[in-house]
């Protein structure tokens, strides 16, 4: 546009404004986009870049889209992280003296799309913002599409971390940080930020917006009075919705406090390993909890669904109550068939009460609300058939809001179209102009016919005619031969050869009535529209109670219907330390693997005697499964959703971890060891004895040694830690561990069963006390497709090694070597050779606490040498290297080791070995054992 228009001048002035967003400029059908938004948008939008005022001084690139159409491209920027500011003109151009004016009239983000086609239903869409407040912060969410409105104040543990969990679970699109002071949040890929200055993040300020904002004189109804930073953020994000939505934002009325005392507590590495909202491999929904437990039928049922599964309560009362409706339910088939079939009428009423609030509800929206309203009937029917007393009550009180019902359902047509400027939207007979005008623009022709008629009769003149043309309209023609008889009302406007014309203030009024009737109609429909909405909003208060109440509802039928097709059980919840599951099965595996093979397993935990367990058994024999299964019905229960076990009897958890030893899950600069070592620090600080932990082969991810003593010591710590000692289940390939249960009173190990037949492994899943006594590892590499070789030759290593384990002497060569040991001393770490033994640490530690204190179970720092070994130093230190041929330095080794087990033999000899000792890379240990050992 050349920079020298008027246009180009206003466009500049908008811009300005605008600097953050890309600015659709409308003109005439078009919105149009400049410059670098013009190149912007071509790029995202793949669509045409051209260029404005060609060959002018001031050429700029230039690309636009259809105003009809414009929502798509909206919403695809939008998608992309951008903000687009519409810009409409806001005169009519025929009456607009010189330019037309033009406003931004809404700003679309991604943190505010409310357009139901581009959002998920059972998905929040939300706008955070976070302020600090010391090492607290303070954070506020707005769901600007359901007009969900919440704070919360993260202090303590990790509150960036916590923060930033709670953004991805509101499903934050867009986030507002105090500019210069931004708190640090991990991992924000997704959001697009936008930064603010920070006295807009003032709370003196904010508690004046929203007491104004919500119609109150203060915060204290809502229970938020003294949570400054939270309010700050929220008095952040009720600005900046002022700013870009230009409209009225009546439907946020109230301010909720997520308060996290009140919940189970599932971080981020929680949800991911027990895979309740996504699959951890492939990140989808369908195969996670949530894609199983999903039968809501609303958009509201599902949102509500999702947060009562990463927020569970921890109040057995309440949870009581909500799973009494499940339960109920769940046993009565026809009752829930017939509520879900209901459901499934109702359309997502939060959203649509969103959007009629903010003025972008079409008249089928409205259309759509009238007909839910009227779909609530069915559910109230089905009020005396359920015995559970709060959805009972629930459904006998649901308010179907008839005054709005009965208003919309007189007011729109049965098929609106999409847009009021459309027209038809306005059932003929709700209003006698709107009547009118239309019977005008129809009857038009015939009304003039009546006129016509009339005159001529009136008149005496048979050949009088009512005609029309551009330059007059509408006149009446009378030939000159009858100009005499004409009255003294008519104005004559025209004379023609052979003919006059005239009009009459009649004429005039009716030419009036007919042009503009079908403009007017549609102006007359759009104030009716309008009306009808401001007087549906009369009662938005009561609307959104109804989709609350629809919202649970929805959430019981689809729990009950979980529960009655998997043959769930209603769990027993209390405020004991007992969880005991009895036939549990883990809900997702069992539709993997078919319900009639999974194996049911129990599980009892507790404080007093079996606190920690210790779970052994082969590789694909279901340790993780069966974590996995107990963690989730702790969660399902406390959702106040029933249980995939036979039986079940809970006592309250108010945190679940759960966490897996080298995941996948790198997080950015960070070693798999590293991230799994961050988790067990962050364990070993938060947990509680109320806490339910569940270790997934913790420590494997280094070196085997340095991974069984981590192991050991955390098992130790969770223990012997009073503040700590969570109910805790440890999967351990490291079979060492399950010594502990020898010493540490409330260890209990458990084994996961496995048979060998004929060579091959045959997967029990069963779960019994004891410690398994072999991994099976390599007969499941061979199942996996190892090339046979690699699994023979896996075979053979392993027996060497475990013929290695344990020295001739008896004593495993990971032997302790501390002052004082003689033979027969046992093993740091017992091996598997042996069934399992007071050996090593544990039988130190046993030692230790019948007051035997001989030595720390810890290594020396300098341990006391035998004789020995003193030889074996000498000589290796005589040694040298680069002297040494390849078969000398493997017979060095060789003597080297028998000496230090006790087999004697000279340090350095010299005879030839065979040759095919060196034809083959050495063994890790010969296949058979040296002579003498
Ligand atoms: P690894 O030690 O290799 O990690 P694991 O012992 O943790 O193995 P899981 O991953 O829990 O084993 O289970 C492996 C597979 O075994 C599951 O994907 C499932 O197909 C099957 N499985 C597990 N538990 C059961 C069960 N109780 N009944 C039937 N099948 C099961």
């Amino acid at each position: 546009m050349p920079a020298t228009t008027p246009m180009f001048r206003q466009y500049r002035s908008i811009k300005e404004r605008h600097r953050d967003a890309i600015v659709m400029f409308r003109m005439g059908d078009f919105y149009e986009m400049f410059h670098d938004d013009a190149l912007t948008a071509a790029r995202t939008l793949q669509i045409t870049l051209t260029t404005r005022g060609k060959g002018t001084a001031s050429e700029a690139p230039m690309c636009g889209v259809p105003f009809h159409a414009a929502d798509a491209y909206i919403a695809k920027l939008t998608q992309a992280g951008f903000k687009v500011a519409i810009c409409e003109q806001t005169e009519d151009p025929s009456q607009a003296k010189g330019l037309v004016r033009r406003e931004v009239v809404r700003v679309v983000t991604p943190g505010t799309v409310t357009d139901a086609r581009h959002l998920e239903a059972g998905e929040p869409n939300s706008l955070g913002a976070v302020r600090r407040d010391g090492g607290r912060l303070g954070m506020a969410w707005v769901d600007l599409s359901t007009g969900d409105f919440r704070v919360c104040t993260l202090d303590g543990e990790d509150p960036p971390g916590r923060a930033a969990d709670l953004l991805e679970r509101f499903n934050c699109r867009e986030l507002l940080l105090p500019e210069g002071e931004e708190p640090a949040l991990p991992g924000l890929k997704s959001v697009l930020v936008s930064r603010r200055e920070g006295w807009r993040f003032g709370t003196d300020r904010a508690r004046e917006a929203l007491t104004r904002h919500l119609g109150t004189s203060h915060l204290a109804g809502f229970g938020v009075e003294e949570m400054d930073a939270a309010l700050g953020a929220a008095g952040a994000l009720l600005e900046y919705l002022a700013e870009t939505q230009k409209s009225s934002l009546a439907h946020i009325d109230r301010l909720r406090r997520l308060d996290e005392g009140e919940h189970l507590l599932l971080d981020g590495t929680t949800l991911r390993n027990l895979e309740i909202l996504r699959t951890q491999r492939e990140g989808k929904r369908r195969g996670s909890l949530l894609g199983l437990l999903d039968r809501t039928v609303t958009g509201m049922g599902g949102r509500l669904l999702k947060e009562r599964i990463t927020h569970p309560l921890r109040d057995p009362q309440r949870i009581r109550l909500r799973l009494s409706e499940v339960a109920d339910l769940a046993e009565k088939g026809a009752v829930r068939a017939a509520l879900r079939q209901a459901l499934g009428d109702v359309a997502d009423l939060e959203r649509l009460l969103a959007r009629l609030t903010l003025g972008t509800a079409s008249p089928r929206d409205l259309r759509s609300l009238g007909a839910s309203l009227a779909a609530l009937s069915p559910l109230q029917e089905q009020a005396q058939a359920v015995a559970a007393e709060p959805l009972r009550r629930r459904l006998a009180e649901l308010d179907p809001v008839p005054e709005a019902a009965e208003l919309i359902a007189r007011a729109v047509g049965d098929e609106p179209p999409a847009s009021v400027r459309d027209g038809g939207v306005i059932r003929d007979g709700f209003d006698a102009h709107l009547d009118e005008l239309r019977r005008m623009g129809r009857d038009g022709k015939s009304f003039l016919a009546a006129l016509e008629g009339r005159e001529r009769e009136a008149t005496g003149i048979a050949s009088l005619k009512v005609r029309f043309n551009r330059v007059f309209g509408y006149f009446i023609e009378v030939s000159k031969a009858n100009v005499g008889r004409v009255p003294s009302r008519y104005t004559r406007k025209q004379t023609l050869a052979g003919a006059e014309r005239y009009v009459t203030p009649e004429l005039k009024e009716m030419e009036e009535k007919i042009l503009t009737a079908q403009e007017r109609s549609l102006a007359r429909e759009a104030e009716l529209f309008e009306d009808v909405r401001g007087e549906v909003l009369t009662h938005a208060r009561r609307l959104r109670d109804a989709a609350a109440q629809v919202a649970r509802i929805d959430v019981a039928a689809a729990l009950a219907d979980v529960a009655a097709r998997g043959g769930w059980c209603a769990p027993e919840v209390h405020d004991g330390d007992g969880i005991r599951i009895e036939g549990g099965r883990h809900p997702v595996v069992e539709e993997a693997v078919g319900r009639d093979r999974f194996v049911p397993n129990d599980v009892h935990l507790d404080g007093a005697g079996r606190q920690i367990q210790i779970i052994t058994g082969p590789n694909m024999g279901g340790k993780s499964t069966l974590l996995r299964q107990t963690g989730l019905a702790v969660l399902l229960a406390q959702a106040g959703s029933m249980v995939p076990a036979a039986r079940a009897s809970i006592g309250v958890a108010d945190r679940i971890f759960c966490r897996v030893g080298a995941s996948d899950s790198l997080a950015e600069g960070h070693s798999t060891f590293m991230v799994e070592m961050t988790e067990t620090a962050n364990i070993l600080h938060h947990a509680t004895p109320r806490s339910l932990v569940l270790l997934d082969e913790i420590g494997r991810g280094t070196a085997t040694f340095d991974g069984l003593s981590i192991a050991w010591a955390v098992v130790e710590h969770l223990h012997e830690t009073p503040a700590v000692a969570a109910r805790t289940l440890f999967a351990t390939h490291y079979h060492e561990l399950t010594e502990l249960a020898l010493v540490l009173p409330r260890v209990v190990n458990l084994r996961i069963t496995a048979r060998e037949h004929e060579g091959r492994i045959v997967f029990l899943h069963r779960l019994e006390e004891g410690a398994a006594d072999q991994s099976y590892g390599i007969q499941v590499a061979a199942l996996a497709g190892v090339p046979r070789e690699v699994v023979d030759r896996a075979r053979e290593i392993l027996m060497n090694l475990e013929a290695e384990a344990v020295g001739r002497d008896g004593r495993p060569k990971l032997a302790r070597h501390a002052a004082g040991d003689g033979p027969g001393q046992m093993a740091l770490f017992a091996g598997r050779a042996e069934p399992p033994r007071l050996g090593g640490m544990a039988a130190s530690l046993a030692r230790e606490r019948a007051g035997v204190r001989e030595t720390p179970p810890v290594l020396p720092a300098t341990p006391a040498r035998a004789p020995a070994e003193d030889e074996a130093l000498a000589a290796l230190r005589a040694v040298r290297p680069e002297a040494l041929t390849p078969l000398e330095a493997l017979q060095l080794l060789d003597g080297l080791s028998r000496r230090l087990r006790g087999g004697g033999g000279a340090v350095l000899h010299s005879e030839g070995g065979e040759r095919d000792e060196t034809a083959r890379p050495p063994r890790l240990s010969p296949k058979t054992p040296p002579a003498g050992s």
